[in-house]
């Protein structure tokens, strides 16, 4: 996990979005955040603090509440930490142009390694927000690999 394709993506002279800084390490809470990505086409951006980045999907159609309900998720490129605090307008033109709120935070607790878990393609944990909480899991769909060709790794976010 790692912030180089972040960074290649973004011309930090024009996006108001933030760099990174922040120190990897271990959180005792770790954060997650959703936010509302007005691009060229809406979506919700799904991340999960993870050993000192925020792991990250794109789900066109915003995490459903309902359990039978199976939405896409693309898998993106790690986020830094600071961006769960981001909101603003990032320049038209600019990789992901168009406005970013925040949709939802607070913070997430894995069942099981959330390492291994993200690695396997199956990640359980229980969600403490303000509209997103209780039992979710986001597990990797079957054909698409980490590490894969970009835009070609779905993962499908569940309410359990
Ligand atoms: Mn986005």
């Amino acid at each position: 996990m790692a912030l180089e394709t972040y960074r290649a993506k973004r011309d930090f002279r024009r996006t108001p979005e933030p760099r990174g800084a922040k120190v990897a390490r271990r959180a005792r809470r770790p954060s997650f955040v959703v936010q509302k990505h007005a691009a060229r086409q809406l979506h919700y951006d799904f991340r999960l603090e993870l050993d000192g980045v925020l792991v990250s999907w794109a789900v066109p159609k915003g995490p459903s509440l309902n359990p039978a309900d199976k939405r896409l998720a693309m898998h993106v490129e790690d986020h830094p930490l600071e961006y769960a605090g981001f909101e603003g307008v990032i320049p038209e033109g600019e990789y992901g142009g168009g406005t970013v709120m925040l949709w939802d935070q607070g913070v997430w607790i894995p069942r099981g390694d959330p390492v291994i878990g993200y690695r396997d393609g199956h990640l359980k944990f229980t969600l403490e927000g303000k509209k997103l909480k209780g039992s979710w899991a986001l597990v990797r769909t079957r054909g698409s690999r980490y590490g894969g060709k970009e835009g070609r790794d779905g993962w499908v976010p569940v309410k359990a």
